[in-house]
């Protein structure tokens, strides 16, 4: 527990708010987006600026409380809150500056995606970010970062140029290809195991209207329209990112859709989708040109905070006939009708051209990546489709490899953060070794130090 005095020390020490249980704000602030996560910090800080979190780092240090890191609070997992402890919520952070000349932006870690597109599109540029704008830049971004321009332009982290950070010392270092490096490295996909980021770099590209939307086929063709998708996946241009699975639009029907977003001209896209849109008889076919904010918001209907969400996600060895096969079960068959799953998404192009071990995240060799996304309303069906997701992600086992894209993960321990950080996990605990060797940041897909001194930081 934190005493009195500690939080009354942070209060005027600090240029955001204290909040304690019961004061206004507290119990907003706490709630993620997914509604299974609730869990009561001793106090949270809502941080102004850098100063702040030096602030909280120091005094949870002398104080050996458990601190949480909040972005944008979508943490599958619900890593971004933890009962009693500190939860260091960085979401009054949102200072963004482009710059239009260099081409890069630089954003504080409060940023949540779609503010972020909306400020570098201004300049007509973009970076790879994710398709939720709820979602928060600095969450994705240290995990991975998979989206719609990946494949031209590589994941969230493949952009980084540098970051500033906070470190367990309570000092804040600046890390880049030229400060740092081992930290620069880890960070890039190592999550939150470092300290806290509070501001980022980005490479941006120029981008203008895409040429996307989605194509919804009748669940009874899920299998033919795999079949299709795999074939037509095999000759995707850098600039196309697909994505596809079976789900309900908002009014109710089921269908098996495929999301498309190609990033280069419009005529080319259009030339490029045609097969997509001609294949089979198609429920409706909303491909269009558009703005990159526009489809940028796609999904978002889909993901209102508040619906209970549990996860599982690893990448196929192989999108087989056989794997195909055996998601066909349970395709319109989930227990909610807001479910994603069976689900996949493309990694191609750029992304797959960066050596597993140049950042810490480690899934550079799979072109398909197998998600089972459920989500409900109500607490009294928490069992059923905690249940039926595991049972579809069981029979799709044999065809996954151990490793999965940790943002997308709700499990936890030592087998899936194994399974997150892949062949970079021994390099990623030298590191922790290094920067965390009392694990002060655990709340994440931990990486634990191999010298933990006290036994309860270790889980
Ligand atoms: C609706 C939805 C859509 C998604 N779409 C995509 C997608 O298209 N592509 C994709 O790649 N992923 C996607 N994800 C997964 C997403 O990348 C993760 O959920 C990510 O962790 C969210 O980041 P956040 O900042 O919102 O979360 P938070 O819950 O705030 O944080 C997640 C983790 O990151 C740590 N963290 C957050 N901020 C900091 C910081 N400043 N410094 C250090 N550590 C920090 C937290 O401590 C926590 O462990 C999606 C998730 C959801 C729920």
């Amino acid at each position: 527990m934190v005493s009195e005095c500690a939080i009354q020390k942070l209060r005027s020490s600090i240029r955001g708010q204290v909040l304690y249980p019961g004061e206004q704000g507290y119990d907003s602030t706490r709630t993620l987006p997914n509604a299974m996560i609730n869990r009561r910090p001793a106090a949270i800080a809502r941080c102004a600026g850098v100063a702040d979190v030096l602030a909280c780092v120091r005094l949870a240090r002398e104080h050996d409380l458990l601190v949480a890191v909040r972005g944008g609070g979508h943490s599958v997992a619900g890593k971004s809150v933890c009962d009693d402890g500190l939860m260091i919520d960085m979401s009054m952070m949102k200072g963004i500056r482009v710059d239009p000349v260099r081409h890069t932006v630089r954003a504080q870690t409060g940023v949540k995606l779609g503010e972020f597109d909306r400020e570098t599109q201004a300049f007509g540029l973009a970076t790879t970010q994710g398709v939720v704008p709820t979602v928060g830049m600095a969450g994705l971004t240290l995990g991975g970062g998979w989206g719609q321009l990946h494949a031209k332009y590589g994941l969230a982290v493949d952009n980084v140029i540098g970051a500033d950070i906070v470190t367990a010392d309570g000092r804040m270092l600046t890390v880049s290809a030229n400060e740092n490096q081992d930290l620069f490295w880890g960070i890039r996909g190592g999550s939150g195991n470092f300290g806290v980021v509070t501001s980022l770099e980005f490479r941006l590209y120029e981008v203008g209207p895409v040429f996307g939307g989605a194509v919804f086929y009748p669940t009874e063709k899920a299998e033919e329209v795999l079949k299709f998708w795999r074939e037509f996946a095999a000759e995707s241009p850098d600039e196309l990112v697909t994505q596809g699975g079976s789900f309900r639009l908002p009014d109710g029907v089921p269908v098996f859709g495929i999301a498309a977003c190609y990033c280069g001209a419009l005529a080319e896209g259009e030339k490029v989708l045609k097969p997509l849109r001609t294949f089979g008889s198609p429920l409706a076919d909303a491909l269009s040109p558009m703005s990159y904010v526009q489809i940028q918001s796609m999904f978002e209907p889909f993901f209102p905070p508040g619906r209970r969400v549990y996860t599982k996600s690893n990448f196929l060895r192989e999108l087989s006939d056989e794997a195909i096969h055996a998601m066909m079960p349970f395709v319109a068959k989930s227990p909610s009708p807001y479910t994603f799953a069976p689900f996949i998404e493309h990694w191609n192009g750029a992304a797959t051209r960066v050596a597993p071990t140049d950042t810490a995240f480690p899934h550079r060799q799979y072109e398909w990546n197998f998600l089972a996304w459920s989500m409900w309303t109500e607490p009294t069906d928490d069992e059923k489709n905690v249940q039926w997701t595991r049972e579809c992600w069981e029979a799709i086992k044999p065809f996954l490899v151990a490793g999965s894209y940790g943002n997308y993960v709700t499990d936890e321990g030592e087998a899936i953060a194994r399974e997150a950080y892949g062949q970079n996990y021994d390099q990623l605990v030298a590191l922790k070794n290094k920067y965390d060797p009392t694990n002060f940041f655990r709340l994440n897909h931990n990486i634990k130090p191999s010298n933990v001194p006290n036994a309860a930081h270790a889980d």
